[in-house]
């Protein structure tokens, strides 16, 4: 029996949620977004893209690192999803630079690097963020990175499509009647309630 599964919004999210499920034999995926394709009308067209590893709650970390494993094998139009150009952690006051060391401890803890840097190595690793004077140390964290949503979204899109997934474009999902959900296609003008 075929499964049939409907994905409301393509940001990231929607996409990666596509690409994963239409890998499953007997799985028909449909993708919708109210925006045209590619046009990243959420979140993911706004972040910046850093990803820093570490989170106080491991199975945080667990999913930023199979996040990062998912985004370092995926390219679009010569460009990588994700650089690993590093992270760091500045302090500014002596009660900053403990709490920095503290979540470096933490971090350690949980089987990733770092490294805590003085004032002066900071500034050299980061001479355009970093002000020296006013630097009392930092934490560098080197497995982090940026996230390049744009490329992974595409790219993550075209997998999807590849294994059969078809992606919509301007569909609208909006509450027409209490408990009743229907979606507005503007391409055809098709109308599906769902319950
Ligand atoms: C300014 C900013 C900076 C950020 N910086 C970072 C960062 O540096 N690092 C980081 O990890 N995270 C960052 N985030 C958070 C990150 O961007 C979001 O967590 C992530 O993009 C969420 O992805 P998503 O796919 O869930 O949602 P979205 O990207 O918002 O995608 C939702 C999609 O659903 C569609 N949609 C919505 N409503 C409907 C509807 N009714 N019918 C049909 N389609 C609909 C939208 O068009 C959209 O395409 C940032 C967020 C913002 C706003």
């Amino acid at each position: 029996m075929t499964r049939r599964i409907v994905v409301i919004g393509a940001g990231i999210a929607g996409v990666t949620t596509a690409a994963c499920v239409s890998e499953v034999d007997g799985v028909d995926v449909v993708v919708l977004d109210r925006g045209p394709r590619g046009s990243l009308l959420g979140s993911t067209g706004l972040a910046p893209g850093l990803v820093g590893l570490f989170n106080e709650a491991p199975v945080l970390t667990k999913l930023a690192q199979a996040s990062v494993h998912c985004y370092t094998d995926l390219s679009d139009r010569g460009l990588n999803g994700f650089d690993r150009v590093g992270g760091l952690e500045i302090a500014t006051t002596p009660e900053g630079q403990r709490e920095v060391e503290r979540r470096s401890e933490l971090t350690n803890a949980q089987g990733l690097a770092t490294q805590v840097l003085n004032a002066r190595q900071a500034a050299a690793a980061a001479p355009a963020l970093v002000d020296e004077p006013r630097c009392v140390g930092a934490v560098h964290y080197p497995d982090d990175g940026v996230a390049h949503a744009g490329v992974i979204v595409a790219a993550l899109a075209d997998r999807a499509a590849a294994t059969g997934a078809i992606p919509v474009q301007r569909c609208g999902f909006r509450d027409r009647r209490p408990g009743r959900t229907g979606a507005s296609c503007t391409r055809g003008h098709r109308r599906v309630p769902h319950r």
